[in-house]
């Protein structure tokens, strides 16, 4: 799964490259710098790389979810429909920006169910923002269409599916705007750091100058730059932006090294008929970072997660239903409005309306499902051995229970 399993020479060579200036601002010194913009380089590679006219790189992903919003033109009042299952962080960004996320059921896609999102719709919804979990996508043919009809912005949240394509487009590059994230454990790494990709001018301008307190990069210098409009600082370091150079080269043997992986282990796990597996709108889309897969009830699922536990096997497989950080049952602060200092009227009334049992539609999908990660150090035995390991035990779970009945 993540990039810092293969770090290697590669990356501390382009560390060392900025060391070696001291310059570890992406702007500016343009002498002492000796022609080394790590982020520049980098900013053209996620271009070249995702068939994306424009990227501005960030400091953290979440970041690049609250410019994205921003320069969207998304803040008070506003809604956004995002999904139940989604990293904390997708509703962080619609409440830093002073809008109001309105959570929306998954399917068996593991994200936004389109039927849910129409009804989710009111005169105030500005934002359809699906996220691209676990490697794999939304439907966006659905998604699309849904926002055309109601002149929406579609705003991809693909932290976690850097590589993954949707009818051979990236991810992250079909909606008004994408994101990306580049923290320790994703697909590929800065150690820290985001992006946001869009093909508008516009839109990429106004990151440009949101990233970096409002500056319009036009001066001779910074501190002749004008400020059009109020910004913040969401930089990346250079330091930072070198470590992802290194490692947008190696993302497509990321890829194969995932999609080999992702394949055998599903072979040994489709010989149970009771294993069923995530929908996947472009199954050759896929970037395969997990495999997601489904039990047939939730208390199968449970007994299975407490026998892997108990066998010491269940690191690498996760069971989201219960995860405080993933999934919507647990984000009891957000339900809390649990915030440090004062939310908009508008957004408490709305988090008040959020409860742990909001959602059964999406409990019967993601009380079902665990997803395991696809390692990139694997070799073919440990594979093998992991893949049987988890077959014997789903097979010993399901005995369990036809005893039991
Ligand atoms: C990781 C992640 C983010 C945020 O990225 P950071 O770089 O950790 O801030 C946002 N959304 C999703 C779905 C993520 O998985």
């Amino acid at each position: 799964m993540p990039g810092f399993e293969l770090f290697g020479p590669e990356e501390r060579k382009e560390v060392n490259d900025v060391l070696e200036t001291g310059i570890y601002m992406r702007y500016g010194f343009d002498g002492p710098r000796k022609g080394i913009w790590k982020s520049k380089e980098l900013e053209a590679a996620i271009c070249e790389t995702f068939g994306v006219k424009y990227a501005q790189l960030t400091s953290s992903g979440t970041s690049a979810l609250s410019t994205a919003l921003a320069i969207l033109g998304i803040g008070f009042g506003d809604e956004v429909i995002m999904p139940t299952f989604t990293f904390v962080a997708s509703f962080e960004a619609v409440l830093s920006v002073g809008a109001i996320p309105v959570l929306v059921d998954v399917d068996e896609t593991l994200t936004l169910d389109p039927a849910s999102v129409r009804r989710a719709i009111t005169p105030r919804t500005k934002c359809v923002m699906p996220v691209h979990m676990c490697g794999s996508m939304a439907d966006l043919d659905a998604l699309q269409a849904i926002c055309k009809e109601h002149q929406l912005i579609l705003l991809e949240d693909a932290c976690q599916s850097i590589g993954a394509q949707y009818k051979g487009k990236a991810l992250g590059t079909i909606g008004h705007a994408g994101t990306f994230s580049f923290d320790f454990v994703k697909t590929i790494t800065c150690a820290e750091g985001g992006a946001v990709l869009t093909n508008s001018e516009d839109l990429y301008i106004k990151a440009d100058g949101y990233t970096d307190h409002g500056h319009d990069h036009a001066g001779v210098d910074r501190g002749a730059d004008l400020h059009p409009f109020i910004g913040y600082n969401y930089r990346i370091s250079e330091l930072h932006a070198a470590v992802g150079l290194a490692q947008i080269r190696k993302l497509d043997k990321f890829l194969a090294i995932q999609k080999k992986n992702h394949q055998q282990l599903k072979a040994i796990l489709s010989t149970v008929p009771e294993i069923t597996f995530r929908q996947i709108p472009d199954p050759a889309g896929d970037s395969c970072t997990f495999l997601s897969w489904f039990l047939p009830t939730e208390a199968i699922t449970r007994s299975l997660v407490a026998e892997l536990k108990e066998q010491g096997i269940l690191p690498g497989n996760f069971y989201w239903f219960d995860n405080n950080w993933h999934y919507y049952r647990k984000w009891t602060h957000l339900h809390q409005g649990a915030s440090l200092n004062r939310l908009n009227d508008e957004q408490q009334a709305a988090l008040k309306r959020l409860s742990p049992e909001a959602f059964p539609v999406s409990d019967r999908v993601i009380g079902r499902c665990i997803s395991t990660a696809i390692s990139l150090a694997w070799t073919e035995e440990q594979l093998k051995e992991k893949g049987e390991k988890i077959v014997a035990a789903v097979k010993k779970v399901l005995s369990r229970e036809k005893a039991a009945v």
